[in-house]
């Protein structure tokens, strides 16, 4: 959504899968360009083949590149067919979107879908500019050696101009990386040379725009959801919490950080509820399943043994809010629990900041994990491995002065204005048009960035 904010801005091409399947009768064509223009937008988009969708999508981007980018070896499946899916699909992208481009193009490709793209580009002899954004966190060294192309998928990198992540260990992570594995040398803090490549990287934490989240919590469905939660939660201290049905997302552990909460300060026992929304995704991988089933058995236990007749301790809701609502949630939240195991950024925490009263703002307990954490050092910072840890610092956010919570949320909602996402945007074009003279290099390198 952010990087559709931006083009809307700048306007431009938008190319990328249609989300549909394409008819694989023989015959029909379901490689075919579709266009049409939005505004100052043009989009170009392509169906996938029902195999391409479950070897390149469901297989090497949700079963192989997700789990792996999130520090879950143990989920992930490395099937070489999902491999050879991923390259044929970005050679697809790359041979369908060449013949669009013009000359002075600058070119943004946004995520772990499309690593190689750039690399095929290359291949085809395109020398525009081109920037890539990892939107999700680079993983450790060693992790990211676990996956069988790892070498072939970090080299790709190196077909851009520069490489965007999330957070400086992110980048860390990467130079790391190159470093050991690849012998590159790091030119600067920013600059690196391997593969017979000079390779610009940077971090960007991606922000929200502040001003709009703000105006939907004072507009009309912000409103209602403000006044009707406040009203039937008067009694209680409300803690909310907002996520996919993800596993990287850590709700299991956030449910038992919050019965050891009831288990150590019994005070809050019919008192403090926890309103955790975990909208459907991926719901055709298994993982996703398991996940599901274990959070129906964990809320439901939860609630078994400490509920009563008029307080039940969590209330599960494995449906999505739509965006215009949450503010209204959040406002009326006394803490926001963000406490993913690993996250490339994670703007619920930075749309609940947004979405808080200046002068008796709810506190925000966050996981040092998510990638978030190195910007908003005010909020309570977590390890959600650690339970124990986890219910004292949601007790500690409960019983907060008001002082303490005021400026605390000063200090983040500066922060936050500061690093939004049209300074995020802004900041990555303009690196990327701004890569030297020195470091172009010509695009004459198919043989040595390809498999
Ligand atoms: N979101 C939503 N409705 C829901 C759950 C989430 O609109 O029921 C939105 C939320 O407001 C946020 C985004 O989805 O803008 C989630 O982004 P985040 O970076 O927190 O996590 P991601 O899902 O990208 O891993």
């Amino acid at each position: 959504m952010a990087v559709k904010e931006s083009l809307q801005q700048t306007g431009g091409l938008w190319f990328g899968w249609s989300g549909k399947l394409g008819d694989d009768t023989p015959g029909t064509n379901s490689e075919d360009v579709k266009l049409q223009s939005i505004g100052n937008v043009q989009l170009a988009t392509i169906d996938l083949s029902r195999q391409d969708h479950e070897t390149y999508y469901l297989g090497y981007a949700n079963d192989v590149l997700w789990p792996v980018f999130h520090d879950r070896l143990d989920l992930a499946n490395f099937n070489v067919r999902f491999a050879s899916g991923y390259r044929r699909v970005n050679q697809l992208f790359a041979r369908k979107l060449f013949p669009l481009l013009k000359p002075d193009d600058i070119i943004w490709v946004h995520d772990y879908h499309l690593i190689p793209l750039a690399a095929e580009l290359r291949a085809m002899g395109c020398s525009n500019r081109i920037g890539f954004f990892l939107h999700i966190p680079m993983p450790p060294p060693l992790i990211m050696a676990a996956i069988p192309e790892h070498e072939w998928l970090m080299r790709s990198l190196f077909a851009y101009d520069l490489v965007g992540f999330q957070s400086e260990a992110d980048v860390t992570h990467f130079t790391h990386y190159v470093e050991s594995e690849a012998h590159a040398d790091a030119l600067s803090r920013n600059r690196l040379r391997a593969f017979d490549r000079k390779l610009r990287i940077g971090a960007y934490p991606i922000g929200i725009d502040v001003d709009d989240f703000a105006a939907l919590a004072h507009g009309r469905e912000g409103i209602e959801m403000f006044m009707q939660i406040r009203e039937e939660y008067s009694r209680r201290n409300l803690l909310i919490g907002v996520d996919r049905l993800d596993y990287s997302k850590g709700l299991p552990q956030r449910v038992h950080a919050f019965r050891e909460l009831l288990e150590l300060y019994p005070e809050n026992r019919k008192s403090a509820t926890l309103i955790q929304i975990a909208s459907p995704s991926r719901e055709d991988v298994k993982a996703y399943d398991d996940l599901r089933c274990e959070m129906d058995s964990l809320c439901g236990a939860i609630n078994g043994d400490y509920g009563e007749l008029d307080w039940m301790p969590v209330r599960y809701i494995h449906r999505s809010v739509a965006r215009r609502r949450l503010p209204g949630l959040y406002r009326a939240s006394r803490v926001a629990l963000v406490t993913p195991l690993r996250d490339g950024m994670n703007l619920v925490a930075k749309e609940f900041i947004a979405a808080q009263e200046q002068s008796d703002p709810g506190v925000l307990v966050l996981s040092r994990f998510a990638g978030a954490a190195e910007q908003l050092k005010e909020a309570l910072l977590v390890n959600p491995y650690d339970t124990q840890g986890t219910a004292h610092a949601i007790q500690r956010a409960l019983t907060m002065s008001i002082d303490e919570r005021v400026n605390r949320h000063t200090a983040l909602m500066e922060r936050i204005r500061r690093f939004d996402v049209h300074w995020w945007s802004s900041t990555f074009l303009t690196a990327l048009s701004r890569v030297e003279a020195d470091d172009y290099q010509e695009p004459v390198f198919p043989d040595n960035l390809l498999l």
